[in-house]
């Protein structure tokens, strides 16, 4: 089934059009810098070469309009006519307690993903927008939404209640929520087929680490504890955002520099982390080439990157009283085994043991063993997909709404 994904943020929007029969990406790409003077529009058919170009796009719905007379133009031999599309899935960041599974999108479901907009006032917003951009030019399609938090639902009331007054759950529904649902969930899927485990006894740790990080603690198949919580801010160190801290520093710094509260959103998640500490890069490649050539700040930001990784398996580990194997993907988990090893090293004790010789082969790509032979745990690189299992799931929901029309 050929299945459009959309995935929209304030300024942008992503999209994939997939054949989820055979997986295949035939086309993807992005609008960028939405109503500024010009959008930057990048299109790319399979392996081809990207095209490029620029041009005034001052919302969403023009966006969507751009992406779809690309990819209806008779001469890039995508579609022969919208119809060809059978469904939409819409990433939606936040799902609140609603959600435990990727829904049809009807009124009902829009009130709802209205109603977490106070729990992600930046993500849910333009998600909607991209949701009725898409409904408006694709009118007959089913439209899916798969969101960011549901793989976490099966989180425990011990994982997921803060210590804070049981009212303040109750009355705003401040507690743990977990992201990057997806991706946690496609890779732990990846790990049981391409090993032959089932999750029924299974216990793993997933390390989603890209500019956003986070990671997850699997048992039998479900969630049962993760990093980031309330919002993407906590947990790991990310490359802006400064994952756990004491929340009276929020305070003392409100006390010392007389901060205006509002500022300090911007301090924890854009000028924090990686960045913050090393007051040079976000990003782990130009940390990495710069710690080489000697500097202390960006080696520190590094090696409390790599800390804070070992922390969280070394707590996962107990969560779940043992582990089977330990996943790392995205950006820096699949492409970076100097932070692998640093984030493997010293957990002898756990059983975890990487082999030099697979962590550190450049040539090697795809899902691949990186652990030992004699490494009671396994540890893997397997890249993450989370436009695939949002194109499966509406292809899914849409066969779904096909058989039961009245859905
Ligand atoms: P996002 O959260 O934006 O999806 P990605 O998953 O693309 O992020 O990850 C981006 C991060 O991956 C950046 O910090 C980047 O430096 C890092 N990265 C990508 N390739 C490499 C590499 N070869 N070595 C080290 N880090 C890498």
């Amino acid at each position: 089934m050929l299945v459009l994904v959309i995935n929209c943020g304030s300024s942008s929007v992503k999209y994939q059009l997939i054949e989820t029969k055979t997986e295949e990406k035939l086309c993807s790409g992005m609008v960028e810098r939405i109503g500024a003077v010009t959008a930057i529009i990048k299109h790319q058919i399979k392996d081809q070469k990207p095209v490029k170009e620029s041009l005034v796009i001052e919302d969403h719905t023009k966006a969507l309009k751009a992406i779809m007379d690309f990819i209806l133009d008779k001469e890039n031999k995508l579609v022969s006519s919208p119809d060809d599309i059978k469904a939409v899935g819409h990433r939606v960041v936040h799902g609140g307690e609603s959600f435990k599974d990727s829904v049809l999108i009807d009124d009902a479901v829009i009130e709802a993903i209205e109603q977490a907009i106070d729990l992600a006032p930046l993500h849910n917003p333009p998600n909607l927008k991209g949701i009725e951009a898409a409904r408006n030019s694709l009118p007959d399609v089913p439209h899916v939404a798969v969101f960011d938090t549901a793989f976490h639902q099966s989180l425990p009331p011990e994982a997921y209640l803060y210590a804070i007054p049981n009212r303040m759950y109750r009355r705003y529904k401040i507690r743990k929520y977990g992201f990057h649902g997806t991706s946690h969930y496609f890779v732990s899927r990846r790990y049981y087929k391409m090993t032959g485990k089932g999750p029924k006894d299974n216990k793993i740790i997933t390390c989603h680490l890209g500019n956003g990080s986070s990671m997850t603690a699997i048992k039998d198949g479900q969630s049962v504890e993760t990093s980031m919580g309330f919002t993407p801010l906590s947990g790991l160190i990310m490359g802006t955002r400064c994952g756990d801290i004491d929340p009276s520093i929020l305070f003392y710094l409100v006390e010392k520099q007389e901060l205006p509260l509002y500022s300090l959103h911007g301090l924890l998640n854009r000028h924090s982390g990686l960045l913050g500490m090393s007051g040079y890069a976000a990003d782990m490649r130009d940390l990495l080439e710069e710690a080489k050539n000697g500097d202390r700040r960006c080696k520190q930001a590094i090696e409390s990157f790599c800390y804070r990784i070992r922390q969280f398996i070394g707590s996962y580990y107990a969560v779940m009283n043992g582990l089977d194997a330990i996943i790392f993907t995205a950006g820096i988990g699949e492409n970076a085994p100097d932070i692998r090893e640093r984030a493997c090293s010293s957990l002898e004790s756990l059983g975890v043991i990487l082999d030099p010789d697979r962590n550190w082969d450049t040539e090697a790509t795809g899902e691949r063993l990186i652990s030992a032979d004699q490494s009671t745990v396994e540890v893997y690189v397997i890249p993450t997909n989370e436009e695939l299992v949002i194109a499966i799931d509406a292809a899914k929901i849409a066969i779904a709404a096909q058989q039961t029309p009245w859905i």
